[in-house]
C-alpha cells in the first residue's frame, strides 16, 4: 500500500506542515491512512496526525471527514463533549502523492484493547458504567447539537483519553520529544520505524519463550499482565468519523460493521440517529462481558443477514410483524406472517438470563443492567430511548460508592466465547 495513491511513507523525526509537528512513532493505521504520534514544538504538545493515502477517492473521503470533525470541533469549545477534537489540517506532498493530514488530540488505548488486555472477562460494571457515560455524552451531542449520526460506533472506535499527559510528565508518559531524524534512519525502513523493528524483534523473542514455557507446562496459557482500572478515572471519547453523516444527507445504506448492525438496516427500512444507540448498547453488553452479542454468521440454507436477526429473535423476542415487513428487503428474510423463512424454532433467551447463566451476574446487577439496555433493543428505531434519555436512567447515575455487591466476575470459568448459532436451524 506504499505506492501511488496509497499511504505516505513516514520516519521518525519527519516534518509537517513546515516544521510545526514533527513524527515520533506509529500509532495505528486503518484502510485509509496511518496514524502517528507527533510532536508539536510550537505548543510542547502531542498530537495524533493521521495521515490519509493519496488517491482521489481517499482525499475526498478526507475531506468529508474534516468537514464532520470541524463542525464537531466548532460547537465544542470546552472540550467536554467526549468526542475526538480537531486541532489542525493541511496537505502533504510525498513521493506518492498529495495526502490530506488531520491533526488530531492524542487518545489512548481503544476500548477492543482494553477488552482483550482483560482477557475477554468483561470489566467491573461501575468502569462500564462510567466509559457508558462518556459515549452517551458523545452521543447526545452529535445527535441533539449537531445532527451527526456516527454509523460505526464499536469499541474499536472509542478511545480511552490519556491518564498522563506527556507534555507535562513525559518521564512517566514514558516519552521524550525527538526533534529530528535519528542518524542512520536516512536509507530504507520507511514503512516501520526502527523503533517498531526492535520492539517486533523484543515480540518474537517473547512469543518464542512463550511457546517453550507453554509446552513445559502441559499447555497452560501464560500469566499475562492485566490492565487495571482501578482508581482510574474512565474517561474516552468517540473517533473515526470517516463514515459519519448528517441525519439530512445520508449517503450509504449498508452502514455499521456486522455485529453491531441495526435490524433496520439489514432489513432497509431507513434509518436514523437511532442506529448508534443499538450500536452502543452492543458495545456495552461486550464491555461488561468481554463477548459480542451478536457474532452472525453465514449457514447451510440461510445468510449471515437471516442468521443475524435470529440471533436478535431469540434474545428479544419476535420482532413485531409490521416491523419484520418494512424493510426493501423485509421479503428476502420474512414470510407474509412476519416469521423467518429459513430459520425455525428459535429458543428465547433473555438477556437478565444470559447475563445471570452464562456470565453469573447477581440477580440485581442482571435485572438492573437489562433494565438499562433492554429499551435500547427496540426493534422499532423510534421507540429507542436517545442518548439524552438513556443519560437519565438509574443505572447511569448509581452512585459509584455503593458498589460493594458489584463484584468482578473474573473467577467465572468461560467455556464457550461468542454467543453463535445457539438456535436450531431448519435449512430448505
Ligand atoms: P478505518 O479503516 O478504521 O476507517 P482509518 O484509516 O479511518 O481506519 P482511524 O480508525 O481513524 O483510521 O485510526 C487508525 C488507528 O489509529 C486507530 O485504530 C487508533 O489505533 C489510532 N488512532 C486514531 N486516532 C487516534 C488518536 N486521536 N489518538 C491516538 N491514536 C489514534
Ligand atoms: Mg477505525
Ligand atoms: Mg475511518
Amino acid at each position: 500500500s506504499y505506492r501511488k495513491g496509497g499511504y505516505h511513507a513516514v520516519r521518525v523525526g519527519d516534518q509537517f506542515n513546515g516544521g510545526r509537528y514533527v513524527a515520533q512513532r506509529k500509532l495505528g493505521w486503518g484502510e485509509f491512512s496511518t496514524v502517528w504520534l507527533a510532536y508539536d514544538p510550537t505548543t510542547s504538545t502531542y498530537v495524533a496526525l493521521k495521515i490519509q493515502k493519496s488517491a482521489a477517492q481517499f482525499a475526498q473521503a478526507a475531506l468529508h471527514e474534516i468537514a464532520i470533525l470541524s463542525n464537531i470541533a466548532d460547537g465544542d469549545p470546552t472540550h467536554s463533549k467526549c468526542v475526538v477534537r480537531l486541532i489542525d489540517h493541511f496537505k502533504h506532498a510525498g513521493p506518492n502523492g498529495q495526502h490530506q493530514c488531520m491533526v488530531l488530540e492524542f487518545l489512548g488505548d481503544s476500548l477492543l484493547r482494553l477488552i482483550k488486555h482483560n482477557r475477554y472477562k468483561g470489566l467491573k460494571l461501575n468502569k462500564v458504567r462510567e466509559i457508558c457515560k462518556c459515549i452517551l455524552i458523545g452521543l447526545d451531542y452529535l445527535h441533539r447539537e449537531l445532527g451527526i449520526i456516527h454509523t460505526d460506533l464499536k469499541p474499536e472506535n472509542i478511545l480511552l483519553c490519556n491518564t498522563i499527559d506527556p507534555a507535562k510528565d513525559p518521564v512517566r508518559a514514558g516519552l521524550t520529544p525527538i526533534l529530528e531524524r535519528p542518524e542512520g534512519n536516512l536509507n530504507g525502513g520507511t514503512t516501520m520505524t526502527l523503533i517498531e523493528k526492535k520492539l517486533k524483534r523484543r515480540a518474537r523473542r517473547a512469543v518464542a519463550k512463550i511457546s517453550l514455557r507453554r509446552e513445559s507446562m502441559g499447555g497452560n496459557e501464560p500469566p499475562k499482565p492485566e490492565r487495571n482500572l482501578d482508581g482510574i478515572d474512565v474517561k474516552c471519547k468517540v473517533v473515526d468519523f470517516g463514515n459519519g453523516c448528517w441525519a439530512n444527507k445520508q449517503l450509504a445504506e449498508e452502514i455499521q460493521t456486522r455485529q453491531y448492525r441495526a435490524p433496520e438496516v439489514i432489513l432497509r427500512s431507513g434509518y436514523s440517529y437511532s442506529v448508534d444507540m443499538w450500536s452502543f448498547a452492543c458495545t456495552a453488553f461486550e464491555l461488561a462481558t468481554g463477548d459480542m452479542l451478536f457474532a452472525p454468521k453465514v449457514g447451510q440454507g440461510f445468510s449471515e443477514d437471516e442468521d443475524h436477526l435470529a440471533l436478535m429473535m431469540e434474545l428479544l423476542g419476535k420482532m413485531p410483524r409490521k416491523v419484520a415487513i418494512s424493510g426493501a428487503r423485509s421479503k428476502d428474510f420474512f414470510d407474509r406472517h412476519g416469521d423467518l423463512k429459513r430459520i425455525r424454532r428459535l429458543k428465547f433467551w433473555p438477556l437478565d438470563k444470559i447475563l445471570m447463566d452464562r456470565y453469573k451476574f447477581s440477580e440485581t446487577d442482571a435485572r438492573e443492567f437489562a433494565d438499562f439496555l433492554c429499551p435500547i433493543f427496540d426493534f422499532a428505531p423510534e421507540k429507542r430511548p436517545t442518548a439524552q434519555q438513556c443519560l437519565q436512567h438509574p443505572w447511569i447515575n448509581r452512585s459509584t460508592s455503593n458498589q460493594n455487591e458489584m463484584k468482578s466476575k473474573s473467577n467465572v470459568e468461560k467455556v464457550n466465547v461468542g454467543m453463535s448459532n445457539p438456535h436450531i436451524k431448519v435449512g430448505k
